[in-house]
């Protein structure tokens, strides 16, 4: 089974320029969707993981159904003003402007091994905000991966010193 065939290409979405990688269309195959799961879940299986981290919020469907199958607790990582507790918060810029994340600050323990997981890697800003934001809560970033990896947006290189892997790797748009 080639996965690729089953994540849908949408141009100019969420704006003019952007080629959209939809994934709903392989989280609705039942055979794709346990196939991605199992390559991530084969990934990070031996890592000792004890939290799995994952953004907002196409990252929570592979984020919570790896911290099942590993398991071990689920942290999600959200958009300003969303979670409700004392959280940490961690700017980071993107194309035009700059964004926010937030987690709650008791969701890692200090020297928690965590597994952080999103969707997508294109630049690598999201994913790099999300890592200082486990690591201000003492935890050990241990692996990110992702279900497709825009290799040409080089954002392997703001994660530079982790553990990045990914399902998918496109090498041009
Ligand atoms: P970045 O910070 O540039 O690595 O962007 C990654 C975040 O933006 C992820 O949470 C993705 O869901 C989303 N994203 C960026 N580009 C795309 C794209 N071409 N298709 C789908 N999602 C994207």
């Amino acid at each position: 089974m080639n996965l690729q065939d089953f994540i849908r290409d949408v141009p100019d979405f969420p704006k003019s320029g952007i080629m959209f990688k939809d994934i709903t269309t392989l989280l609705k195959d039942p055979e794709a969707f346990k196939t991605a799961g199992d390559m991530l879940y084969n990934f990070s299986k031996n890592l000792g993981i004890q939290k799995v981290a994952a953004i907002e919020s196409r990252g929570f469907m592979f984020g919570s159904l790896l911290a099942q199958r590993l398991g071990v607790g689920f942290i999600p990582i959200r958009k300003p003003r969303k979670l409700p507790a004392q959280v940490f918060s961690q700017s980071y810029t993107l194309e035009y402007g700059e964004d926010t994340l937030e987690m709650h600050q008791d969701a890692v323990l200090k020297g928690e091994k965590v597994l952080l997981h999103d969707d997508l890697l294109a630049t690598g800003g999201t994913a790099e905000a999300a890592c200082k934001l486990i690591e201000k809560a003492g935890g050990i970033v241990m692996q990110v991966s992702f279900l497709v990896e825009l290799a040409f947006l080089n954002g392997r290189e703001k994660l530079e010193g982790y553990d990045v892997v990914s399902v998918l790797r496109y090498n041009k748009e």
